[in-house]
């Protein structure tokens, strides 16, 4: 998530992020509610797995740390899974910062690999024309 999109939390209201169609806001209501009573009456999740942290990859290897209701159902998919975000692009979710972590790496090293491919054909050019130029 881009740094507009963020948003700094009110300690007294409710965690729930409202996205809306230029800026995301914090619920305005009271918390008190639901795990830790960080929710209000309203958004208090039924299921004490949607207030437990997932780790979502933004911009390929960014890796934040995010409640399941600072994302409303339609951007949700199952864990590891690409999913559209409304202006940042796409993120992929995680259950654990493990799994993230191991995201990132594995796509790391597959940029890594393609840039060492694309070297050693550059100083293969490099040589031929070299070679060229002796001639
Ligand atoms: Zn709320």
């Amino acid at each position: 998530m881009s740094i507009k999109n963020q948003v700094v939390l009110h300690p007294e209201r409710c965690v729930a992020i409202i996205r809306g169609d230029w800026h995301n806001s914090q619920c305005q209501r009271p918390n008190g509610h639901g795990p830790e009573g960080k929710y209000c009456k309203q958004h208090a999740p039924a299921d004490p797995e949607q207030a437990t942290p997932w780790f979502a990859v933004t911009s390929g290897t960014r890796i934040t740390q995010k409640l399941m209701v600072e994302v409303s159902e339609s951007y949700l998919a199952e864990p590891g899974r690409k999913t559209k975000v409304k202006k940042s692009g796409y993120e992929n979710w995680f259950r654990t910062r493990e799994e993230a972590v191991e995201f990132v790496l594995r796509r790391l090293t597959i940029s890594v690999d393609g840039y060492r491919r694309r070297l050693a054909e550059a100083e293969e050019e490099l040589q031929k024309f070299i070679e060229q130029e002796k001639q």
